[in-house]
């Protein structure tokens, strides 16, 4: 089945501040309080509003293709990822991460 491809770059979740769906999420500074280097620490628990491919079939499945979908999830990606590190890839942390992620999953199974 098609997925979403997330590579686990971690900038979604760093960059929370001032969005009502994450406000429970926020740690104080904009990143969520389960992030812990660029993994999701309740990856399988996370909330419905993080998982792309459960958000399209509930929400836009209706409204849109599964490519147009994820075509603005990655775009919205792509400036995420374009902003200045300092500005969202702070780890929480000791540990350095790379920008472009990690994934304590194989890519065959990443998704978002
Ligand atoms: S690739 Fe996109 S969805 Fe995945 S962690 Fe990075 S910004 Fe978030
Ligand atoms: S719950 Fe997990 S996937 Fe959702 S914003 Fe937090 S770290 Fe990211």
């Amino acid at each position: 089945m098609e997925r979403f491809e997330c590579d686990m770059c971690g900038a979604c979740c760093r960059n929370i501040k001032n969005i009502e769906l994450f406000k429970e999420l926020d740690r104080g500074d904009g990143i969520c309080k389960y992030l812990v280097g660029n993994v999701c620490s309740i990856y399988d628990d996370r909330p419905l509003y993080c998982r792309v491919d459960e958000c399209y079939e509930l929400f836009f499945s209706t409204q849109m293709s599964k490519e147009e979908f994820y075509n603005i999830n990655y775009e919205s990606c792509r400036i995420l990822k374009a902003l200045p590190r300092a500005s969202w890839a702070a780890p929480n942390t000791e540990e350095e991460v790379p920008i472009g992620g990690r994934s304590s999953r194989p890519p065959a199974e990443r998704e978002a």
